[in-house]
């Protein structure tokens, strides 16, 4: 990628359009173009096709989408699958129809099947089942890929695919209903911390089994699969290591200094048991995350300070 190589970032006010957009501006990229909800709404095909007519990006970053933990993507299930589905479609279509060549689709781990060998090879995608709290959310990635995949195909576009694993960092959303475990956690344990509580609530049974990676390893991780020359493809982007939810609940009350009991609340799913990703293809291109687990934690409860003082 030029430096002065006009790049769109979709979604720059999320977790992963921020870390991306602070990421290219460290690395002396100048012309990132950026466009906030209320300028350009993502799900309006007629506004997402003039704007990119009008821009002509040579690069996008598709990180726009309707994101949520599993309580909130077991609930908002038409939210979810439509506003992803359009975001996408919308995107997609629009990019090759203004000449970009060069897109990279962010998706999820939830894409996998959800009794799948573990750690979960790219291959896999499509051989089984999914996981139902998340059936909608993932219908709609599954389906970015596969217009990358046939855009490529039919239009010679080189539109490149990478799916994180369960991500957390600066700019995530703590709100309890429709966070991730990660931040849910850091508020919780938190809150209970000066409140002076004796017990931290976990939901489920806290034996399933998720990988975390830090939000500015990710940015890394698709600032560079951009500057490699691939022209099509899936990426999983992960640490190659996971943890109970018992474990990263232990891990954040140490984080935050909160040393109380953890109860599970049972009557809150578990979701798919475990979902561990194989990064195989990552660092067979020369890439590996940085962030240990515990360092992270002290980075995202450091920003979550910050902003609860705001
Ligand atoms: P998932 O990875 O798509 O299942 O989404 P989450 O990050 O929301 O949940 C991961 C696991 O953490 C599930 O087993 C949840 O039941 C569990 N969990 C424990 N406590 C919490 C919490 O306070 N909030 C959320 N969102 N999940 C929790």
């Amino acid at each position: 990628m030029d430096k002065n190589a006009k790049i769109f970032i979709a979604g720059h006010r999320g977790m992963v359009g921020s870390a991306i957009a602070r990421r290219l501006a460290a690395a002396g990229y100048t012309n990132l173009i950026t466009r906030t909800h209320a300028e350009l709404d993502l799900i309006d095909q007629t506004v997402v096709t003039q704007f990119l007519e009008h821009e002509k990006p040579d690069y996008i970053f598709l990180a726009a989408a309707k994101v949520g933990g599993i309580h909130a993507n077991n609930t908002y299930r038409a939210e979810f699958i439509y506003q992803n589905l359009m975001i996408e479609a919308n995107i997609v279509h629009a990019a090759w129809k203004a000449g970009v060549q060069r897109l990279l689709f962010l998706g999820s781990s939830c894409i996998y099947p959800r009794d799948c060998p573990q750690p979960i090879k790219e291959e896999y995608l499509l051989t089984g089942p999914l996981e139902q709290t998340n059936e909608p959310y993932a219908i709609a990635k599954i389906v970015g890929i596969k217009l990358c995949e046939n855009y490529n195909r039919q239009y010679g576009t080189q539109y490149v695919s990478a799916m994180p694993t369960n991500l957390y960092g600066p700019n995530d959303n703590y709100d309890l209903n429709t966070s991730h475990v990660l931040p849910a956690l850091i508020r919780k344990a938190h809150e209970a911390k000066v409140r002076g509580d004796k017990e931290l609530v976990v939901w489920g049974s806290g034996k399933p089994m998720r990988e975390f990676l830090y939000v500015d390893d990710m940015a890394d991780a698709c600032i560079f699969l951009m500057e490699q020359n691939i022209s099509e493809g899936l990426f999983n982007v992960g640490t190659a290591e996971d943890v109970t939810i018992r474990e990263v609940a232990e891990t954040v009350m140490s984080v935050v200094g909160f040393d109380g009991e953890i109860v599970f609340d049972a009557s809150k799913p578990d979701g798919t048991p475990r979902k561990l990703l194989n990064v195989d293809r990552m660092r067979e291109l020369g890439w590996q995350a940085k962030t240990s687990l515990r360092d992270g934690i002290a980075k995202s409860y450091a920003d979550f300070l910050t902003k609860s003082a705001e």
